[in-house]
């Protein structure tokens, strides 16, 4: 069993579903099976979705697999031996066609089931110790969604039945987290079919949460030497094309709009616009560096097959900021965001990182060269400040080389949000100088980047973070005043009157309902302080006060509570 890889073991438990599938659903069509991060999945053609009944039943005969003990055995066919061998799998046969000639051509079969496959695969499949089958979903043949409905199983395989365990219970942990379940019990946001999938409606509580990190974000970015802009949503099609993501980035960028006769697009990403104001006159060393932010939104195409709550969505607001320097000021410009970076996400609670350098893509812009000095430049930066981070190669944006800062979260998960790149590109193509010391022109270096990535992947990470219990600065509603009976509402009101005086969040439940009832209603809205008033409280003028943290802390006069709120805030 040693020596294993968990990829090994998934993928092999992938085929051991598909073998299982087989044997129950004669017929059906099998397309692929990978391993991936969070364990392994196969594609089915069958006619009907499967049930939570099947799911039983094919975990029931993959035990039975398993059990039988066969090797897989690996073996080297031709493409004609391959053709026939899978004559009656057309997704196979579609598989293999798209080989590239010459290509060798394997096969993994265990017992009386083999697959078309790379491996690596377990000796036995009796080595496969544990596993489980999560879900079903429905997935498109190749991801595209012109091609035939699949039905696809997950499932996690580990080397021991400890690890599964504590693995699902993660993930019950991660479904109560669960942001678009939050997000639709707190009513903080949706997202409407009839407005289109991945576009995003924050609600009353979700848009107050984002106005705070917004107005936290505008006071660091003053107070931090950076300048706040605004630029449109569409652009001339040229634009695009200057800055070359009509050759790089047309993908994700959706169809072109006719306006006078001229084609425009709307824009994926901010950058071309600050080039613009930049270029609007003359620049000189003495006001660099330039450092420019925007809460930018843009538009990307993605497939609505990939489409996730608000961790992948089709329009959303960056934090983006564009930073133009001279040359020597590049090293201290990088450090000086890592600085920024770290303050801000500690800020909300994130004090443990994975930092990523990624290099230079197969599909890039500009000359090697200005790509080695920026990956130089973020590497020194990194090093100086003693982070240790990992290089993911060929992870870079098509423009420049970049460091990713994904932030751990409670539940053990890095989540990707801040990037720092660099860009010796777009200054190029925009033809953008400053007058030097020397009264000659020079091209400035450009710095692209953002802290909190987009506001609606950092509101998902958030709301997962803290189980949807915000910290009391974030809290949409930080007190709730509950009123006993109706008698005691004229008093509940000026406690929140009071209250709402000194800058709180406050409501009233002045319902007539039993006290418990509003208070159990209070704990589902994970508002961070109950304050209950009745006669005891109105006569002396005081609230009980009921955390959510720490239930009853009792009675306590008013200005007191308002003191303990203040300390806190501070
Ligand atoms: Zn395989
Ligand atoms: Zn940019």
């Amino acid at each position: 069993m040693a020596g294993y890889d968990l990829e090994t073991i998934r993928h092999s438990a992938a085929h051991v579903m598909a073998h299982a599938v087989r044997n129950l659903f004669p017929g059906v069509k099998i397309a692929i099976g990978p391993a991936i991060e969070e364990g392994f999945y196969y594609d089915f053609d069958v006619k009907e979705p499967f049930t939570p009944d099947d799911l039983g039943k094919i975990s029931a005969e993959m035990t039975n697999v398993i059990a039988a003990g066969r090797e897989f055995v690996r073996k080297e066919i031709s493409r004609d031996e391959a053709l026939g061998l899978f004559a009656d799998e057309p997704y196979k046969l579609e598989l293999i066609r798209d080989l590239p000639e010459g290509e060798i051509i394997s096969i993994y079969q265990e017992g009386d089931f083999a697959d078309l496959c790379r491996g690596p695969h377990v000796a036995n499949a009796g080595d496969i110790k544990t596993f489980k089958l999560l879900r079903t979903s429905g997935a498109y043949w190749r991801g595209d969604e012109r091609n035939p409905m699949l039905q696809r199983i997950y499932g996690v395989a580990f080397p021991t039945p400890q690890e599964l365990d504590d693995y699902l219970k993660m993930l019950e942990e991660a479904e109560k987290r669960d942001h678009r379940r939050l997000g639709k019990d707190l009513e903080l946001f949706s997202i409407d079919d009839e407005v289109g999938p991945g576009l995003v409606l924050w609600h009353p509580k979700g848009a107050l949460i984002r106005t705070i990190i917004e107005d936290y974000w505008r006071r660091e970015h003053y107070g931090g030497g950076y300048e706040i802009i605004y630029t449109p949503h569409i652009a001339r099609q040229d634009l695009w094309a200057t800055s070359g993501h009509l050759d790089f980035f047309a993908e994700g960028m959706y169809g072109p709009m006719e306006v006078e006769g001229a084609p425009y697009r709307i824009r994926p990403m901010n950058c071309p616009f600050h080039l613009a104001i930049y270029k609007s006159r003359i620049r000189s060393y003495r006001e660099m560096p330039i450092r420019w932010a925007e809460l930018g939104t843009v538009y990307r195409y993605e497939r609505s097959g990939t489409l996730h709550g608000l961790i992948r969505v089709r329009g959303f607001t960056q934090d983006d900021a564009h930073i133009l320097c001279t040359p020597d000021q590049l090293d201290s410009e990088i450090t000086r965001v890592l600085d920024f970076v770290i303050m801000i996400l500690s800020r909300f609670g994130f004090n443990e990182y994975g930092i990523y350098l990624s290099t230079r893509p197969e599909h890039y812009v500009g000359e090697p060269e200005g790509w080695e000095k920026a990956t130089a430049a973020l590497r020194y930066a990194l090093e100086a400040k003693g982070f240790s981070y990992r290089v993911d190669e060929g992870g870079g944006a098509f423009y420049g080389p970049k460091i990713d800062v994904k932030i751990k979260t409670a539940l053990g998960r890095e989540e990707q949000c801040s990037t720092i790149q660099v860009d010796f590109n777009e200054p190029e193509r925009f033809d953008i100088t400053y007058v030097g010391q020397d009264n000659a022109h020079h091209r400035p270096i450009m710095i692209h980047r953002a802290l909190l990535g987009s506001l609606e992947r950092f509101f998902a990470v958030l709301i997962e973070h803290y189980a949807g219990a915000f910290p009391l600065w974030l809290a949409p509603v930080q007190a709730v005043v509950i009123a006993i009976a109706d008698r005691h509402v004229p008093y509940a009101e000026k406690v929140a009157a009071d209250l709402r005086a000194k800058g709180f969040r406050v409501q009233v439940d002045d319902r007539n309902e039993k006290t418990g009832f509003k208070i159990r209603e209070a704990q589902i809205q994970k508002i961070p302080y109950m304050l209950i008033v009745g006669d005891r409280e109105q006569e002396s003028g005081s609230v009980s006060v009921r955390s959510r943290a720490e239930g009853d802390k009792g009675a306590v006069d008013v200005a007191d509570f308002i003191k303990t709120l203040q300390d806190e805030l501070s």
